[in-house]
């Protein structure tokens, strides 16, 4: 693929309602973009930034406003968030900087995107940022998710990291740390947002004009601490979809419905694997009850190991799904079900005995 075609190809991932954010709309990352600024103005900014949060916690947006500063025209001697309007904005939101390159996986000839970021691309991404720049003296390269990366790919980057040119940086995005391989992360600075504390809260309720400081506080977990995800959770009625959910679970185990009827009262814009993943979650809330002998008295009648267990058969299947398997969605929520039913049937038959 020409290279002018795998910029398209980027252009066409963008997500714009992402990108169009300022660094001053992400205040989860305000104290560490002041240590950023300090060392960009220091001019001794690492070569190498891993931004590590979990998905929608906004840090692919974090990261493009805090490189398109870098080259907006008005940070050519201290740090100043980008302004929108010189050249360098310009070709940048354009995505045709010609120092700034974006990475992820490409797509092949059948539409299909590929399991990884493969060798070659990294090996043309070195190249690129070996060249000389061409504007601002700045080039940067953007690799939205490190865990497409091979074992080739990382050893093929090592050596940018090894020995980066003047004014180089390469910014890795992660959403954790286990698919960072030890010798990237020794040779990079890592970047992580403030995800727990009260101000998010703060944020949330100012975004969503929701009061009820509960419901803030179960949207963030449920969203892993990610605050723009947690938002759309509130927004698009998310947090209710799941209590309608928890109650058709708990519904099920103590027989008030048969695994058919969950099934027809489930909303219905919830797809298998939606409904599948908020299992997961159930199913780990449960066991958290009966460890902590809290929630429903039901739980606490249930073999202790199932919810775990079911939960693995679950997140089993998750894992098989994305290595490409054939399995069918359905028939696993169904097993799934079914068993939490027949454990709920024993359960009551014992009580009533
Ligand atoms: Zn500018």
């Amino acid at each position: 693929m020409s290279s002018q075609a795998n910029k398209n190809k980027v252009k066409d991932h963008e997500q714009p309602t992402e990108h169009t954010l300022r660094l001053a709309e992400l205040p989860w990352f305000e104290s560490i973009l002041a240590k950023l600024k300090q060392a960009y103005n220091d001019e001794r900014l690492a070569h190498g930034l891993i931004i590590c949060a979990p998905k929608g916690s906004g840090k692919q947006a974090f990261a493009r406003s805090f490189i398109k500063s870098i080259l907006c025209q008005k940070s050519s001697a201290t740090f100043t968030d980008f302004c929108s309007q010189c050249k360098s904005c310009l070709l940048f939101e354009a995505a045709s900087f010609p120092d700034y390159h974006q990475l992820e996986r490409l797509t092949d000839n059948k539409g299909k995107q590929k399991q990884s970021i493969g060798i070659e691309q990294i090996r043309q991404l070195t190249d690129k940022l070996a060249d000389t720049a061409q504007l601002s003296g700045w080039r940067v390269a953007l690799i939205t998710s490190v865990s497409d990366l091979t074992t080739a790919s990382f050893n093929a980057l090592l050596k940018t990291l090894e020995e980066p040119g003047d004014k180089t940086l390469l910014v890795l995005l992660a959403d954790n740390l286990q698919s960072v391989p030890a010798t990237i992360r020794s040779r990079c600075q890592l970047v992580l947002p403030k995800l727990n504390n009260q101000s998010l809260l703060n944020w949330l309720e100012q975004q969503t004009e929701i009061t009820d400081q509960k419901q803030l506080q179960l949207s963030l977990q449920h969203c892993y601490h990610a605050p723009l995800l947690a938002k759309q959770y509130l927004l698009n009625g998310g947090f209710d979809i799941r209590l309608k959910l928890n109650q058709l679970g708990d519904a099920l185990l103590l027989n008030q419905i048969n695994p058919q009827i969950f099934l027809e009262q489930v909303p219905a814009e919830l797809s298998i694997d939606q409904i599948i993943l908020w299992m997961t979650d159930y199913l780990l809330e449960v066991e958290k009850a009966i460890l902590s002998r809290s929630g429903n008295q039901h739980y606490m009648q249930l073999n202790p190991k199932l919810p775990i267990q079911l939960y693995h058969k679950l997140t089993d299947y998750l894992r098989a799904q994305s290595a490409g398997s054939n399995l069918q969605p359905k028939l696993q929520l169904q097993s799934i079900l079914i068993q939490w039913y027949e454990a709920g049937r024993k359960i009551i038959q014992l009580s009533t005995r």
